[in-house]
This record gives C-alpha cells, sequence and structure tokens, in this order.
C-alpha cells in the first residue's frame, strides 16, 4: 500500500494521511496537487508532501479521488520553506500553504479554475496563388483580402485578432467567412498571455558603474564569499540599483535565478521599467495588484520548461517556484510592510527571504539607505556582511536640512496656517524657478493622541517608553504593551499651558490649504484615499513627472523609490507626529521617513532643499538628520532597545486571544498570561485590550512577551506549545480562539 501525506488549505497545522489508489501508483510524486475528501461530503485540493509505506494507525485512511497533475508545480526546496515559515511564525501548515499557491490552483468542490486564455488570429494563406480566380464575382471578398494585404504591409504584420478585423477593415465577419472557407484566410487559435507587459522603448544594457559603485560590487562578491547576507548600505540616489543590476547579470551568466523583493509601495513603474529595459523577457512581475489568474500564468511559467529568469515582487513572491535561485535581493530592507499582519502566516519577508535563500544555497543582500536597527546590529556585528557607499551618483550633494520651530512661531502668534511662514516663502522662490515642491503629512488616525499644542510634548508610558493612545470612549490614555492606563492631564507639565488636544490631521485638509496659499499652481494628493484605483497612482507620479502639477502632498507612499528630478523643496509638515507614534519603533520609522523623504529633493540638478517643521526642534533625531548620520542616530536608538528591553536584544511575540463574548475573551486572555508568567515573570506584558478590539465580531486581547534572543526558535515553540496546551487543558478555554504574532513589529 502507497500512502501520501498532504497539506489542506484549512487552518490546521497537520498534514494529512490518504491512500494512493493503485491506478495513481507511478503518475503520483511530491509537490503534485491532488483532489481530496475531508469532512462532510467536501472536497480539497491537496499538495503531496511525502510518499510512503506506514499505514497510520487507528483511522480509516480514505483515499485520494483525483490526481490534478502530470508534474510537480510545487517542488521540496519550497515544501521546506512552508515547513520553516510555520515552525518559526507558529502558524498552521495549511494556512502558509494557502498563502503561498495562488488561490485558483487549489479550487475547492465546484470553485472556478484556471483557465489558460486563448486568442483566434486570422493570417493569409501564402500558398495560394490565385485568390482572383477563388473570389470570382464576390467584390467584398475580394476588398476585404486587399484590405488585410495592405493593413499587414503597412503595419507590418502578418497576422491580426480576429475580434479586430472588422473594426480596422470596416467588411463584417460574414465576408470574412468567405474567404476562411476558401482557405484563402486561415484561421487559429492560440494561448494568449494575460499579462500586460509594459511596452519598453528603449532597451539598454547595464550601465558602467562608477569607481564607488564598482568597488562596493566587488566588496559585495567578496562578502558572499564568507557570508550568506550582505547589507549594502547606500544613501539614497547612491546607485544601489545599478549594483542590483550587475549582480544579476552575474546569475543570468551562471544560470541562475534572481528574487527581487520591494515592499508594496516601491512597486512603481519607474523600477520595473528600469529593470525591463535592460532584462527584457526575462523579468516577471509578481505584486498584489494582479489577479489570481495572472498570479496562476506566472506560476506555470515558473514550473515550465522557460521559467523566469529574475522576478520582481511583493512579500508572497517569496513562494514562486523557483529552480536555480541565486540570489535574492531585498530592497529597503528597512520596511515594516514587509511583516504579513492579516491573515496567518504572520512572516516577515526580508527574514524569511534569508532563509529561502538558504534552502537554495543562495545568496541575500539586504539593501537600504536607512538600515533597521536589527539588520545594522547584524552587521556591525560580523553576522552579515556589511558595505557602504556614502557618495550620490555623480556626487550631487545630499539635501540641506533646516528646521521651523513650530512651538516658538504658535507662541508669537505667526503659525496662521499648517506651515510655516519660512516655508511658505521658501515653496514660492522654488515655484518662481520652475521648481516642484513636496509636502509631507503622515496620517495617523487609527492611533490618536494627545499632544500639547504648544509645544509638542505627548504622553508617554514609563515602563514601555512609547506614546500612549488616547481611548475616547473611557477617555483614559493607555498603554499597547502593558495595558497600563492614565488619566489625560488637562495642563501641560513641559509649559503649564492647558493646551493639550487630540490629533490627527490628514493631508486633505493640508491640500485644502495649499490651494489657497498657492492660487494658480497645480496641487495633488497622494494617499490611500487617492491611489485606490489600478493606475490612479501612476497617474499622480506621471502628472508629477510631466510637471502638470507642481506641488505634490502626501503620505510616505511618496517618500519611496520615486525618483523625480525638479524637486526643489520638500516639506516635512508635523514631524513630531511621525515620532510619538505608540510603538517603541517611532523614532526609527520617523528617521527612516524623513532621510527617505528627504532624498527626493534635488536628484539630479542641484542640491535640493528639507524643512522639518516641528515643536520639538530640541531633540536629538534632527541632528543626526542634517548631518546625515546614520551611524549616531543607530547607537542612540540602540541604547534605548536595550534599557526597555526591545530587539535586538529580545525578541516579541504577541499573543492574542479572541472570542465572541468579551468576559471570555478576558479572562482567557488572564489566565493564559498568569500561566506565562509564571516562567516569564516580567517578560509578559499584558494582557491589554487593543484600540482595535472587536475584529468580526470577536472580541479581541494581546499579552506581549519579550523572549531572550538566545533562545532557540524550537525552545520556544516547545515552551509555547506547552502552555498552550495547559490553557487548553481548562474546559472553559479548550475552544478558545488563539494565534501568535512572532517579531511583532510594534
Ligand atoms: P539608489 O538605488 O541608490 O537610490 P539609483 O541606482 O536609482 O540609486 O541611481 C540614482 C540615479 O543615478 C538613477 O537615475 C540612475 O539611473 C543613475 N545612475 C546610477 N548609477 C549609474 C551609472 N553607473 N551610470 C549612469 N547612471 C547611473
Ligand atoms: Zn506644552
Ligand atoms: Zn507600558
Amino acid at each position: 500500500m502507497l500512502f501520501a501525506d498532504v497539506v489542506l488549505p484549512l487552518p490546521l497545522a497537520e498534514s494529512f494521511t490518504y491512500a494512493v489508489p493503485v491506478e495513481m501508483q507511478g503518475k503520483i510524486g511530491v509537490g503534485f496537487r491532488v483532489i481530496v475528501p475531508f469532512g462532510r461530503r467536501k472536497f480539497y485540493t491537496a499538495v503531496v508532501l511525502k510518499l510512503h509505506h506506514n499505514p497510520p494507525k487507528g483511522i480509516e485512511v480514505k483515499e485520494i479521488h483525483s490526481l490534478t497533475d502530470s508534474h510537480p508545480v510545487v517542488n521540496e526546496q519550497q515544501i521546506r520553506l512552508w515547513e520553516w515559515v510555520s515552525f518559526y511564525y507558529l502558524s498552521p501548515l495549511g494556512d502558509v500553504y494557502k498563502a503561498a499557491l495562488p488561490s485558483m490552483m487549489k479550487p475547492q468542490d465546484l470553485e472556478e479554475r484556471y483557465k489558460s486564455r486563448t486568442e483566434t488570429y486570422i493570417r493569409l494563406n501564402t500558398g495560394i496563388h490565385d485568390v482572383d480566380r477563388l473570389t470570382g464575382r464576390a467584390k467584398k471578398q475580394a476588398g476585404l483580402y486587399q484590405a488585410l494585404k495592405r493593413l499587414f504591409s503597412e503595419e507590418g504584420i502578418e497576422r491580426i485578432p480576429l475580434r479586430e478585423v472588422a473594426p480596422k477593415t470596416g467588411y463584417s465577419n460574414t465576408v470574412l467567412k468567405g474567404l476562411t472557407e476558401k482557405k484563402i484566410v486561415i484561421k487559429y487559435s492560440e494561448e494568449v498571455s494575460r499579462i500586460d507587459r509594459q511596452t519598453v522603448l528603449l532597451s539598454r544594457k547595464a550601465f558602467t558603474l562608477n569607481d564607488y559603485q564598482k568597488k562596493a560590487l566587488e566588496e559585495v562578491n567578496s562578502c558572499f564569499e564568507e557570508k550568506n547576507v550582505c547589507l549594502l548600505h547606500g544613501v539614497t540616489s547612491s546607485g544601489k540599483t545599478e549594483i542590483y543590476i550587475h549582480l544579476i547579470e552575474e546569475q543570468l551568466n551562471q544560470g541562475k535565478q534572481t528574487l527581487y523583493l520591494v515592499p508594496e509601495i516601491a512597486l512603481t513603474t519607474q523600477l520595473t521599467c528600469r529593470l525591463q529595459a535592460v532584462f527584457g523577457d526575462k523579468l516577471g512581475i509578481y505584486h498584489s495588484k494582479i489577479n489570481d489568474n495572472e498570479r496562476t500564468e506566472i506560476w506555470q511559467k515558473m514550473v515550465s520548461g522557460s521559467p523566469y529568469e529574475i522576478v520582481i515582487g511583493v512579500r508572497s513572491s517569496l513562494f514562486l517556484p523557483f529552480r536555480r535561485l541565486g540570489l535574492v535581493i531585498v530592497d529597503e530592507e528597512h520596511e515594516t510592510s514587509y511583516k504579513q499582519q492579516e491573515p496567518a502566516p504572520r512572516y516577515h519577508a526580508r527574514d524569511t527571504a534569508i532563509v529561502l535563500a538558504q534552502i537554495y544555497r543562495a545568496k541575500t543582500l539586504l539593501g537600504s539607505a536607512t538600515p533597521s536597527i536589527e539588520t545594522f546590529y547584524n552587521a556591525k556585528t560580523g553576522k552579515y556582511g556589511f558595505v557602504t557607499l556614502e557618495k550620490r551618483f555623480e556626487e550631487i550633494e545630499l539635501p540641506f536640512v533646516s528646521l521651523e520651530n513650530t512651538r516658538e512661531l504658535r507662541r508669537t502668534k505667526k503659525m496662521k496656517t499648517l506651515l510655516a511662514p519660512g516655508l511658505i516663502e521658501k515653496i514660492n522662490t522654488a515655484l518662481e524657478s520652475g521648481e516642484q515642491v513636496i509636502l509631507f503629512r503622515n496620517r495617523r488616525g487609527f492611533a490618536p493622541m494627545l499632544e500639547c499644542k504648544l509645544c509638542g510634548w505627548t504622553p508617554k508610558c514609563s515602563r514601555c517608553d512609547v506614546s500612549l493612545a488616547y481611548h475616547k470612549n473611557s477617555r483614559e490614555l493607555k498603554c499597547h504593551y502593558c495595558n497600563k492606563a492614565y488619566k489625560p492631564a488637562s495642563e501641560c507639565p513641559v509649559c503649564h499651558e492647558k493646551s493639550i488636544e487630540p490629533v490627527g490631521m490628514g493631508t486633505e485638509k493640508l491640500e485644502e490649504e495649499v490651494t489657497q496659499l498657492f492660487p494658480g499652481i497645480a496641487v495633488a494628493r497622494m494617499d490611500t484615499d487617492t491611489t485606490r484605483g489600478k493606475h490612479s497612482y501612476q497617474k499622480i507620479i506621471s502628472d508629477f513627472q510631466n510637471r502638470k502639477v507642481q506641488i505634490l502632498v502626501g503620505t510616505q507612499m511618496l517618500a519611496k523609490g520615486l525618483d523625480f528630478d525638479n524637486v526643489g523643496i520638500v516639506g516635512i509638515i508635523a514631524a513630531d507626529g511621525l515620532l510619538n507614534h505608540p510603538d517603541f519603533r517611532s523614532h526609527e520609522r520617523g528617521f527612516q521617513l524623513m532621510l527617505q523623504a528627504a532624498g527626493r529633493a534635488g536628484r539630479k540638478s542641484r542640491q535640493g532643499e528639507v524643512v522639518i517643521q516641528t515643536a520639538d526642534p530640541e531633540q536629538p533625531i534632527y541632528r543626526y538628520l542634517q548631518a546625515n548620520d546614520y551611524e549616531s542616530f543607530y547607537h542612540s536608538q540602540l541604547a534605548e532597545r536595550k534599557l526597555f528591553n526591545y530587539p535586538p536584544f529580545k525578541r516579541l511575540i504577541s499573543v492574542v486571544i479572541k472570542h465572541r463574548d468579551e468576559q471570555k475573551a478576558e479572562s482567557g486572555a488572564e489566565f493564559f498570561a498568569r500561566l506565562l508568567k509564571q516562567s516569564l515573570g516580567e517578560m509578559v506584558l499584558g494582557p491589554n485590550k487593543p484600540l482595535i478590539s472587536r475584529i468580526q465580531r470577536y472580541h479581541i486581547r494581546h499579552i506581549l512577551l519579550k523572549l531572550d534572543n538566545q533562545l532557540s526558535p524550537a525552545k520556544i515553540r516547545q515552551f509555547i506549545k506547552s502552555v498552550e496546551s495547559r490553557f487548553r487543558e481548562n474546559p472553559d478555554f479548550k475552544y478558545m480562539g488563539t494565534y501568535y504574532d512572532v517579531d511583532v513589529m510594534g
């Protein structure tokens, strides 16, 4: 008897064993899809993980219903990656499988399946020489024939899609039918791609690198001789992307594939066009706005005889079936959006990329102008290789950063709008000399906070060093980590004014004010509201690039990976709001964002200028920004992380408890936390009620663990699973919903 262990697309931790029917033996293998019965009269598409001869004990084994594939669609390396993700992120294997495969590749019962798309074409039959005789008195047929001949020679083509014949020639399909019946015209169908590719007008070779880039490239390569991971820390516009292009070429020459990971937001046409210009059809693009049919098509191409050699994609592209992966590039490695939030598996794409590369014996290059504290720490301590590029390409100077003290301006009643008078003046000068302007304003709607309108002071938790969130209903300030509640003060402890108010204004208001301040100037806004449509993001960017728009107002979406050449001024409105988020990464994020935003200024022609509006200009972070001193910033952050027990010194895991009954969720969380505290004591924070404490009729509670980072993932898993099983021994909590967020971002 032959048995198959398979994974089902359900949130289940285990694999399930089925018997392989005799007629399937010899045809089935690891990585094949099969249809299996599960539960009551339900059928699912499962993937074979293992074939063996050990009959499972004590249960009735069902048979596999049918075999979907004639070749594997998942390879062994991928299965190992799924198992690692499931193990490390404490997520059911079934959830990993679900996230990895496009949904059309795993239909249930009667669900829609993937169908390739075909197009019908017509061409002229070159073997026919007596067309005149054949058309005879059918004048229209002769006319259509001539029209097609003309069209083909004018456009230099040999065929057209059937659906274009009538609109392009003016003759009906009945006339065409006459020609096809006489075999003058041949009709045929062909499989076509669903993926629309941008037409790249200029193809080019990779640029010759300048001396700094050459040196960096050599250093990266020599790092890879000893280490599997290397950080390339290069200021914005230093030419990192060109270095990646050279590395990809080296992989191509060795017959190896490259995965180029980018955060959602950075996957712009600018970048994909640049890569397509060099790599053409060897490049596949995998992002979140492509639909499931297109995703499936890419997947099928990856397992075909001619897979993409290079894939640029967002985090889920990690799960594509690579064969000869040689290099993974993680661009903008610091981006927190690399962490999957909802649903499970809650994996970090950068960290998973490193594991993926290890499985294939490939290398990982992490690139950033503002590395995450964790990565920089790993580079500094020698775990990763480390290469820097300090000069901008063509040695254009980094922008000049100045501050506007809004506290002082408010006190002296000079702040009449959201923009400081100094900034308004600079914008006017820039506009007069034909330059463009970018203004950032971060939206913080989801986590309202209190702030002193005069001095920018915000209340913080004494234990966790994070800003407190304002819970409107209960009129309380709460720490999102330890749940300690504070009464909001009405008077500011710094300036002793009764000037404390909730904050949280968005970009819309800013756009409105800017439009009024600069009459006759074209203003556009870019944020999640204005970029919902498939092409709206591109349109805003191209309007700005083509200088149809002079002032662009937006959120952090604007800071990433865009390359404009005419921006004289970048303004950061209310920088304090970036730094006072209720999470421990707020300074890291704020610094990164401001430095990235600054990078948009004056890239090609001249030194740009950045104006930061803040009520707290003494904050040391601004000095580091002005000096472009990432290193000192890093040391200051590291000291705080150490003091308050955050990564890279501790590993954070959030335990989430949910139940429809609030009382049950509450008592379940209390009990779980008590069990954890028996061995971890102080390193267990909470349970706490998150700001959004009810999701889809479930009440949510969080418990935060700060674990020793020396503990192995296996130990951590063992510990948590044993606590969970003790938790479930209590009959009240046997079926309580729980999940984990390993390496929770904030
Ligand atoms: P980064 O990725 O570090 O922000 P880019 O690779 O985008 O930097 O380089 C910045 C600009 O300089 C781009 O417009 C790029 O085309 C140009 N550039 C970089 N390196 C070269 C080179 N070796 N030759 C010509 N142009 C280059
Ligand atoms: Zn104050
Ligand atoms: Zn706290």
